[in-house]
């Protein structure tokens, strides 16, 4: 039997910036052990806890997506002791990932429904795994429309922005990307607060599933 508390060697495969103000950054993770991968079946919407020996273990949100084989992307926020070792780490060091952990978004539930995702801030993670779970073409057909509200503070502080601009060109997900305010005049996208803009220019249709997720104000 596998024991649950013991994690998986993984080595750093990437670290991307995320947002302008540098307060996360997104981690792509490969298994050194591959058969490992198979081991860690998770779902969109689930954490994992990632270990680094002698500094301590963090729950973080799992950004890939089943679908998206061969590594796991996390997106953390350095706030405390293990966030700030994990954001001065270096390409190709090792560490450990355990779970996956905790609950999923009820697929089966969603199926021939449309979906409305709401996300707001760095909250949008597993909501990221979420979207390219349902647009993989072995699962498009499973959902009917997919609207995407998705805000954060500013345009730099979008999360996956060019993943979100290319999901914006696509005709089989609507999008609808707002930020709080903006001085860039070529802006083309919407501003305000994601609940006030999503309240005065939708009614949502019958047989509509929402997921929300969204981080604590700051
Ligand atoms: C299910 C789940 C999913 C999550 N997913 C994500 C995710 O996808 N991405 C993400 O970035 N985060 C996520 N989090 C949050 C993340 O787990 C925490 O931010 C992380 O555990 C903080 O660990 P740390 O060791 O860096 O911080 P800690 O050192 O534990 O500090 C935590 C907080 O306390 C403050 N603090 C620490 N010491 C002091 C002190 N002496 N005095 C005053 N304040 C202090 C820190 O500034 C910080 O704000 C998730 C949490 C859960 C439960």
């Amino acid at each position: 039997m596998e024991n649950p508390y013991l994690p998986y060697p993984v080595r750093i495969d990437d670290i991307e910036v995320a947002t302008e103000d540098k307060s996360l950054k997104t981690f792509t993770f490969v298994f050194v052990n591959p058969e490992d991968e198979e081991k860690f079946a998770y779902k969109a919407g689930q954490f994992a806890e990632l270990s680094i020996p002698g500094v301590g273990e963090i729950p973080i949100g799992i950004a890939s997506s089943p679908v998206e084989k061969g590594f796991v992307k996390f997106t953390v926020f350095r706030t405390g002791v293990v966030t700030t070792h994990l954001h001065n780490m270096k390409k190709g060091d090792l560490m450990g990932i355990r779970g996956p952990l905790g609950n999923w978004y009820p697929w089966d539930k969603l199926e021939n429904k449309n979906v409305v995702i709401i996300g707001g801030g760095f909250a949008f993670t597993t909501l990221r795994s979420s979207i390219v779970y349902m647009l993989d073409p072995a699962n498009r057909k499973k959902f009917k429309n997919i609207d995407v509200v998705y805000g954060a503070r500013s345009p730099g502080m979008l999360l996956y922005r060019e993943e979100l601009f290319d999901w914006e060109k696509r005709d089989d997900i609507n999008m609808h990307i707002t930020v709080d305010g903006t001085d860039d005049p070529d802006w083309k996208y919407h501003t305000g607060f994601v609940p006030r803009w999503w309240r005065t220019t939708h009614r949502l249709p019958m047989k509509t599933r929402m997921r929300l997720c969204a981080d604590r104000p700051s």
